[in-house]
């Protein structure tokens, strides 16, 4: 599908121009752009305020230096950022990333979804991200840890509770979170919730750490029941295994479904009596291990090299957990074949955009990440409600919440899909719905604020 409307497709072409280095940016823009043509045709105020222009360049990008030592006495110097894009409903709030592979244009795709992801929460936040090409893997902790205070000692200086709140993403967990929460502390002398994802005697929320994948899981059974389905007796493939993979696997279990695989940046585990997320959190969380090491806990688990394989195994649900355009339309192809009815995504833009078009065309229940994997976000807006209010909600409290919020979150997309004449296609109703809110919020402002 391309950009029909002359507006929309002028300001995607200058887009391209401006940023034509950014290839994953561009694709998350013309995917919404796409989805959002019956809004401006219906909606003459959107183009005589200029909101598409406004809402696709970020309100500040912010780069520095991250320079540290290393174990050995050697200076490390890598690269830090923070997006903030979009503060018309709220303070920025967004993960940060350390990933070898992180530049400007991963984290300014990831900050726009986070904007309109942030807006489908119901809940008031902007959108924001940030992150570092710095590789936690295989590093100590006291290198990590020196990274991370260095990290904070600029980007303190651009956020704080009513400004910008960060968190956590891949490679950044309670441990770094806890690095970067102390040093902010030391910098400002101020205790405040300007971070989440912080351990619960630090001001963290409980449920924090389960709620994406808990959330991912809400968020497909809603889409299973307008469908007359449920999770009970079916098969799933889970890809990744890191906090969304690992909480995805718990709660699709509980739900009666049966977790066959899951997978690292290596390669893949199946095993036909089922994933035991525990062991998935043993490895991953207390040993810090690689994915293949599964194989020593289960006697019926199989190992293949090669992540890509896991999506050639047959399964009635499938939820990518790891990362962006991870499942491509050939993927897609074999997941349909083999009889795939729903996907949801609990990675953000994990199926390329050839991929959805299949799930779309052969009527696949397709949840898309910035309403699926919301969940994450949506406790951590709870997280600074907590903290605002000086109180600490119990696990069931703040579980309760996230399900209303997941459910919210599901019927807001369906609505806004059915109301411009798309029932069913749930990555346009996302897409329209979050956008609806922002847009409102941008034009109540005026134009300089
Ligand atoms: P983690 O760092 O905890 O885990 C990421 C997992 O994905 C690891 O197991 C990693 O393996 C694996 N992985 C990376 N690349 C690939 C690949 N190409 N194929 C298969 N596996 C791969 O990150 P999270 O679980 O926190 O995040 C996963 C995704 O979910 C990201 O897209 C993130 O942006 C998104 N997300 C996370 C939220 C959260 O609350 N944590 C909230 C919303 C979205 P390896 O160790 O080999 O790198």
């Amino acid at each position: 599908m391309a950009i029909k409307n002359s507006y929309l497709k002028e300001v995607f072409e200058g887009l391209k121009k401006r940023n034509a280095d950014e290839p994953e940016f561009l694709q998350a823009v013309e995917e919404v752009l796409e989805s959002l043509e019956p809004v401006v045709e219906a909606r003459p105020e959107i183009q005589a305020n200029g909101i598409i222009e406004r809402i696709v360049e970020p309100e500040r990008v912010v780069m520095f230096r991250v320079s540290w030592v290393d174990d050995n006495g050697k200076v490390q110097v890598n690269r830090g950022y923070r997006v903030q894009f979009n503060s018309a409903i709220g303070p920025y709030k967004g993960g940060l990333r350390l990933h070898p592979s992180v530049n400007l244009s991963i984290l300014k795709f990831l900050g726009f979804e986070q904007i309109f992801k942030n807006s489908l929460t119901t809940l008031p936040i902007g959108g924001g991200k940030g992150g570092s090409d710095f590789d936690p893997k295989g590093k100590s902790d006291n290198e990590v840890m020196r990274f991370c205070q260095s990290f904070m000692t600029e980007l303190a200086k651009h956020i704080g509770p009513d400004t910008d709140v960060p968190a956590g993403d891949i490679g950044v967990g309670g441990r770094e979170i806890g690095y970067l929460f102390g040093q902010y502390k030391r910098l400002q002398n101020e205790y405040t919730g300007v971070l989440t994802g912080k351990s619960i005697t630090c001001g963290g929320s409980l449920a924090r750490t389960e709620a994406t994948g808990y959330g991912l899981c809400y968020f497909t059974n809603e889409m299973l029941k307008d469908a007359g389905k449920s999770f009970e007796g079916k098969t799933a493939v889970i890809s990744g295994s890191g906090n969304v993979a690992t909480y995805a696997t718990q709660k699709a279990t509980e739900l009666g479904a049966k977790v066959v695989a899951i997978s690292d940046s290596n390669g893949y585990i199946y095993d036909e009596a089922g994933i035991d997320y525990k062991i998935m959190k043993e490895i991953k969380e207390v040993k810090r291990d690689r994915i293949k090491t599964y194989v020593n806990y289960s006697k019926t688990a199989k190992y293949t090299e090669g992540c890509k394989g896991i999506w050639t195994i047959p399964c009635d649900i499938a939820l990518p957990c790891a990362t962006q355009n991870e499942l491509d339309e050939e993927s897609a192809k074999i997941l349909v074949k083999n009889g795939v009815f729903a996907v949801a995504e609990g990675a953000n833009m994990p199926s390329t955009p050839g991929a959805i078009a299949v799930f779309l065309k052969e009527g696949v229940l397709f949840g898309p990440a910035k309403a699926a994997n919301a969940g994450g976000v949506a406790t951590s807006a709870l997280e600074m409600s907590q903290n605002s209010i000086r109180m600490a909600w119990t696990f069931e409290e703040v579980d309760e919440k996230l399900h209303d919020i997941m459910r919210s979150i599901y019927k807001q997309a369906s609505e806004a899909a059915k109301r411009y004449g798309m029932e069913g296609n749930l990555v346009a109703g996302a897409n329209i719905a979050g956008f609806e809110k922002v847009a409102n919020a941008m034009i109540w402002q005026g134009i300089s604020y």
